[in-house]
């Protein structure tokens, strides 16, 4: 594939494409979004709220309320994996940074339970070596929180000097973190469910993106975790992907589960980060969709709006200089917040 077609390829990037619509009609009318969006048990609305008298509120029971201390990963840290993980280059399926980052990946996770689920994809480009890379954290409770995010970068534009700061690096960085915040003291469980971090890999496309070409890490787990019985005891599965856009804006994907999207709301909202949740919503494929698929409860955390009209998604620009560590952050302790809500429900 030559690099122009790449930059302007719409076939390239089908999210934004399915995006774009449903978005534009959510600007028209804020109606029509509070009618598609249906608001959680979990996350009253303001003007609900507001409609509950005083003596309402006294006569209601309640829940005691929640004083447990907020999560708060190392910002810092992540963001130095990103620029790590960025610095191997392109890192499409098979080549020689990619493996050079299994290796950065399982480096990071020595003395953890690791596993691979490894395979070979038969692509319109031919063959390709496909790991998932899968660390397993034990809980007391019975099911399975797994948190995903794609470390592999796309193979149309490996020679235009693409890195994936953001798409690609961000995740990979962003898991990395949550494996030092989920590591316990040696023969000791968590006590909540157990948490399955995977990084994913061949979720892009090697030419076109259509229900064949992608997610190919993806699709072969979940056929896999169907057939040994582990979809069963996955209690959520949330993916993260291009969380480190300095302007975050984490969209409401329409292919997710819709209380676990507002259970990661409460938790941004127990943070004070949800202004940056769920000002757009629309239908997003990504990691999700092939658990989605099989009734898995799911969410995809991403922003896909990267730079204006996301200019800098599947292109050269999408480089460091654009994410801020904050981000990584607001996205981390979120999500460690969800899993902490999880593991009382
Ligand atoms: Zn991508």
């Amino acid at each position: 594939m030559n690099a122009s077609k790449a930059f302007v390829s719409v076939p390239l990037c089908p999210l934004w494409l399915r995006f774009f619509l449903p978005l534009f009609l959510l600007a028209l009318s804020t109606t029509i979004a509070c009618k598609e969006v249906p608001l959680p048990a979990a996350t009253p609305s303001a003007a609900a709220a507001a409609a509950v008298t005083k003596s309402e509120a006294a006569a209601a029971p309640k829940a005691p309320p929640d004083n447990a201390a907020l999560p708060q990963i190392d910002a810092k840290r992540a963001f130095q994996y990103t620029r790590e993980v960025t610095a191997f280059g392109p890192r499409y399926m098979g080549n020689e940074a990619h493996k050079k980052l299994e290796r950065y990946i399982l480096d990071h996770l020595k003395g953890d339970q690791v596993e691979d689920d490894a395979f070979t994809a038969d692509t319109v480009e031919g063959k390709f070596p496909v790991r998932n890379i899968i660390a397993k954290f034990p809980g007391k409770k019975d099911g399975i929180v797994v948190i995903m995010g794609h470390y592999d970068t796309n193979y149309p534009l490996r020679n235009i000097g693409y890195v994936g700061a953001n798409d690609g690096g961000s995740s990979t960085a962003i898991l990395l973190e949550f494996a030092n915040q989920l590591r316990v003291a040696p023969g000791k469980t968590r006590d909540g469910y157990s948490v399955w971090l995977v990084w994913t890999d061949g979720e892009e496309a090697v030419s076109h993106w259509s229900d064949t070409d992608s997610l190919y890490g993806t699709r072969h787990l979940a056929e896999k975790w169907e057939k040994d019985g582990t979809l069963k005891k996955i209690k959520a599965l949330m993916v993260m992907d291009m969380i480190g856009d300095a302007d975050l804006n984490i969209d409401r994907d329409t292919n997710s589960t819709g209380w676990l999207l507002d259970l990661i709301y409460a938790a941004a909202e127990r943070e004070g980060y949800q202004s940056h949740f769920y000002a757009r919503a629309g239908p997003i494929e990504d990691d999700h969709i092939p658990f989605a698929k099989l009734g898995v409860p799911c969410a995809d955390v991403i922003d896909l709006d990267y730079g204006y009209n996301n200019v800098f998604h599947h292109t050269a620009q999408d480089t460091m200089d654009k994410l801020s560590p904050k981000s990584l952050e607001i996205v981390g302790n979120t999500i460690l917040e969800t899993v902490r809500m999880l593991d009382l429900r």
